[in-house]
């Protein structure tokens, strides 16, 4: 990761005890891949520490190259038909009350692996009824019928990144855009799903642009957004802008807070997610009102 003169407020804890080793093991020995190791995530050291991991599934070489993604781009690897099961059992061994699953953008694929992620929310219920699912979900290139059928298999919370601010997007997000995300985001709603979305400073918005994005989201009753510092991960990576101070992160909260969302994740070393089982105490799961 280039990260040279890094402030002292992002230097994360270096993990070695035994509840990360012992997720480390159920990690490994389930075969499955995590956004905590490819997305070489600071918070390691911290959520492994206490047992939770973000799972990432459909492989982990992603068929998008966004300028801020640390996760491996190229040709893509099989479907793993397995990967629902294990994904299962790992969130049974890591006894998560809330769970977070994200994947890799698998624009090869006809549905864009819409089904696979269906398959891995149920499989997920049935082995654990009492277990909040939250999707970090690709954009399935607009495509309503793959989002439907994420939607279908029922999980509890719907995330989708915003990432940046509107005028950033293409150099940013190139397969991405913000209309889509936005429109990703009001279908969710629209279902009656609790929505959440993200945000990185750092990477050249303005603070009228930061604002703009917040109230784009709450326009469309965005319930939960993250806010975070990017880190560059490699040279090739874009640039970072400015490190944003954790004074500045506070005062975003608020100003989060004061336009309506419901909760707000705000801070440099805040990722989609951050401290994320938060987020189900915060909302009483409606699953079976839909
Ligand atoms: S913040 Fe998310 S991606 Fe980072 S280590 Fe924690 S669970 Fe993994």
């Amino acid at each position: 990761m280039v990260n040279k003169n890094k402030p002292n407020w992002l230097r994360a804890k270096l993990p070695n005890n035994p509840a990360y080793k012992r997720l480390h093991h159920i990690v490994e020995s389930n075969t499955l891949n995590t956004v905590c190791q490819s997305a070489q995530c600071p918070n390691m050291g911290e959520c492994w520490s206490r047992g939770t991991a973000t799972l990432m599934i459909l492989g982990n070489i992603c068929t998008r190259s966004c300028t801020f993604c640390a996760v491996h781009s190229g040709r893509p690897t099989e479907i793993d038909l397995g990967e629902p099961t294990r994904v299962a059992e790992a969130v049974v061994k890591m006894g998560l009350k809330h769970c977070v699953i994200t994947s890799v953008a698998r624009d090869d694929m006809k549905d864009g692996g819409a089904g696979v992620w269906a398959a891995t929310i149920r499989a997920i219920r049935t082995r654990n009824p009492q277990t909040a699912i939250e999707v970090l979900i690709p954009d399935f290139r607009g495509r309503e019928n793959d989002l439907n059928t994420v939607l279908d298999a029922n999980p509890d919370i719907l995330n989708h990144n915003i990432e940046t601010v509107k005028r950033l997007q293409q150099p940013i997000r190139k397969t991405a855009n913000w209309d889509q995300t936005l429109q990703l985001l009001k279908r969710a709603k629209n279902r009656g799903f609790v929505t959440k979305s993200g945000i990185m400073l750092g990477i050249g918005e303005y603070k009228c642009e930061i604002e703009e994005t917040f109230r784009a989201l709450r326009k469309i009753d965005v319930d939960i957004i993250t806010i975070g510092q990017y880190l560059q991960p490699s040279p090739q990576h874009a640039k970072i802008s400015r490190w944003v101070t954790p004074e500045e992160f506070k005062k975003w909260e608020q100003f989060a807070l004061s336009i309506g969302f419901g909760i707000v994740e705000s801070g440099p070393l805040v990722r989609s997610s951050y401290h994320a089982e938060k987020h189900s105490d915060g909302y009483s799961l409606n699953r079976k009102k839909r």
